[in-house]
């Protein structure tokens, strides 16, 4: 009863709390000290050591070089480092780690060594009907499991310096907001990793874009209308790269207000803008016909092209070009034509797609007379049909068994109830209900 009693109360006094909340119970940055806040970098330069606290904020901050423009700092830093506020007499760190919103748990890495994050945790908001992701890194423990709902200001774990580059002084939580690029990540790694293996699926870092968690913080402390989705569509962009539509998206699936227009139809190409650190901030339909990614627009800059755009972009001033990197990036936006997905026995949550369009690009799927199958990002899909079913899919398609996609008449398109999957695994769909649109 009591904290019913309590939340009644709160609910009268009009107390609400912050869309994303403090990580820790620092809140130093709230009070304009933000050397109390973040965790200062030991820095090397020019024959000085020096400990500034910047070199804990987001961004380029830090491996500072000279430039003839001035100093300039060329080692990006995607999330920001919040000093402990207690300690035990050995000087470990005591602060409990708390979920910034309420969220499902998505990913809890406990092995220190298996990734530079060392000890971390991924969990997922659905925040204005979209999946927003925020981590927590460098952990000296871990309360939670995967699959398991937090409310907001849970303990997650506790802070501390598992992971490269920390110690025990500089224990640190290293925090992050951000979205997920791709749900096809662990193909795209596989075709581009050197045998090194992926241990953290779909929630690997590398497949996490982070923006910097300061602002949403403060604004949403201060704000309770604070919209998240408003703050990443104002962010500003940098560049724009085009490149040709692909069938699964993520990042417009997942994020809608990327699209301004609110139309998610089945253009030959995209343009998207990034923020210079790679962050995506809008997308518009585009009728070019590119047959490979190419730079749309870059934003003058003093400093060099692959400064301003974390390597993304690359050249002589004048000559912008996409780098290698760049390119990279943009398959791991797009789904890579062919690619097969490792098996794993990792379950996931459950899924609806409501309408797949399939346009062009690398989507493959079959059919027998009975049969349908396919693969939707990592998640291998296969069902029974029938002979309607059957028919529509003749009807829609010049041959009589099945087809690579290289030439669909979009937009086809076909909706299914909600589907349980694993995202490595076959599975059965219960009731598909497949048409032309
Ligand atoms: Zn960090």
């Amino acid at each position: 009863m009591i904290p019913r009693l309590l939340a009644a109360l709160l609910a009268i006094s009009g107390a609400q709390a912050a869309l994303f909340d403090f990580p820790t119970k620092n809140r130093a940055l709230l009070d304009g000290r933000p050397e109390d806040f973040y965790m200062y970098v030991e820095r090397d330069f020019e024959g000085a050591t020096t400990y500034p606290w910047e070199g804990g904020q987001f961004g380029f901050v830090r491996r500072p070089q000279r430039t003839p423009q001035g100093v300039d700092f060329a080692r990006f830093h995607e999330g920001v480092d919040i000093q402990p506020l207690l300690r035990d007499p050995a000087g470990n760190p005591l602060d409990d780690v708390l979920a910034s919103a309420a969220g499902r748990v998505v990913h809890v890495s406990k092995e220190a060594r298996a990734s530079n994050y060392g000890r971390y945790i991924v969990v997922e908001h659905r925040v204005e009907g979209c999946p927003i992701y925020t981590l927590y890194a460098h952990l000296a423990s871990t309360a939670v499991e995967p699959g398991q709902e937090v409310r907001q200001g849970e303990a997650l774990g506790r802070l501390g310096f598992s992971g490269a580059g920390i110690d025990r002084t500089r224990a640190h939580l290293h925090f992050e907001i951000g979205i997920l690029l791709s749900g096809n990540f662990e193909a795209w790694y596989a075709a581009r990793s050197a045998g090194d293996p992926n241990k953290h699926g779909l929630y690997n870092g590398m497949n996490l874009s982070g923006t910097d968690p300061a602002p949403i913080l403060l604004a949403a402390a201060k704000d309770p209308g604070f919209q998240i989705t408003k703050h990443l569509a104002g962010l500003e962009p940098v560049f724009k790269i085009t490149f040709p539509n692909s069938p699964d998206l993520t990042l417009l699936r997942n994020s809608p207000w990327l699209v301004p227009s609110g139309e998610i139809a089945n253009p030959p190409a995209w343009t998207i803008s990034f923020t210079g650190t790679g962050f995506p901030v809008r997308a518009a339909a585009s009728q070019k016909p590119v047959t490979a990614p190419e730079l749309a627009w870059v934003k003058d800059s003093p400093a060099a092209y692959t400064r301003a755009t974390r390597g993304l972009v690359g050249g002589p001033a004048g000559s912008p070009r996409l780098t290698e990197s760049g390119k990279r990036f943009v398959e791991l936006l797009t789904c890579p034509p062919g690619a097969e997905t490792p098996a794993s026995a990792e379950e996931a949550g459950p899924l609806t797609f409501v309408k797949v369009g399939f346009p062009m690009g690398c989507m493959r799927f079959a059919w027998s007379e009975r049969n349908f199958a396919t693969h939707v990002g990592n998640v291998r899909l296969r069902f029974t049909i029938n002979r309607v079913i059957h028919e529509t899919l003749v009807q829609a398609f010049p041959v009589e068994r099945g087809v690579e996609s290289q030439n669909f008449p979009p937009p086809f398109a076909f909706t299914l109830g909600d589907v349980g999957y694993s995202p490595h695994k076959s599975r059965k769909v219960p009731d598909p209900r497949i048409g032309v649109a």
